[in-house]
């Protein structure tokens, strides 16, 4: 699936569903977008409660491959769904892992491994500049869809510190910070504050402006 920057104009369409898929198999992902979510008055389930398959991500965009995700989601279900693809992206290693954020942690997404492969990577490396990518993509049940990007600047922190996130959360200190005078990485942050500040809150808050606004 292939959209060349070309997305489709999706004016003045809200979401009045009254169920949503969050279209994910990650529990730390499900846990923070079911946060966002609290407010949305309608009944969410995720893929996992739902029984379906993991959708093949063969996207070469973190756009295309969340428009793969939802689209499938809502074609399984019948239901309007929500998923979320995003990534670290170092910029010392011309952007990796980025949309193979998840493959580096294998199979059996083992983030030590993953983790490892960037300590390793970056063992002579003098920048240490990355961020973390959200692009969110919103299905309606009849298939139409819209896209949401959100991105949260930082560094790399090694050796990784903290247990409180998930995936990259101990190797990422964040530029918006809780205290003035700690760098913590999202691993030490607590989750109430990563959830209003990070990456998948500025795509979600985007959501969120699109199906509250008129324009
Ligand atoms: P995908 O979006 O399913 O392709 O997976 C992206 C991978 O990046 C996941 O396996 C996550 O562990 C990791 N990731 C995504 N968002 C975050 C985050 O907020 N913190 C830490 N790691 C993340």
């Amino acid at each position: 699936m292939t959209l060349n920057g070309n997305l489709p104009k999706i004016n003045k369409l809200k979401f009045r569903e009254k169920k949503l898929v969050v279209a994910t198999h990650n529990n730390g992902k499900l846990n923070e977008i079911k946060d966002l979510l609290k407010d949305i008055n309608c009944k969410v389930y995720s893929s996992i409660e739902l029984n379906l398959p993991v959708p093949k991500e063969n996207g070469s965009t973190f756009e295309e491959n969340a428009l793969i995700k939802s689209s499938q989601t809502t074609e399984l279900s019948g239901y309007a769904s929500l998923s979320d693809d995003s990534g670290l992206m170092i910029d010392a290693l011309g952007g990796a892992p980025g949309i193979y954020s998840a493959d580096w942690a294998g199979n059996a997404r083992d983030f030590n491994k993953a983790i490892k492969k960037i300590d390793y990577l970056m063992r002579y490396k003098k920048d240490f500049n990355a961020k973390m990518v959200c692009v969110l993509c919103l299905t309606w049940s009849d298939r139409k869809f819209k896209l949401f990007k959100g991105e949260m600047k930082g560094k790399i922190q090694l050796p990784p510190r903290g247990e409180k996130g998930f995936g990259y959360d101990p190797v990422f200190i964040p530029s918006i910070q809780p205290f003035s005078n700690k760098l913590l990485t999202y691993g030490e942050i607590e989750p109430e504050f990563k959830n209003s500040n990070s990456h998948r809150n500025f795509a979600f808050n985007k959501l969120l402006d699109f199906i509250t606004n008129d324009s």
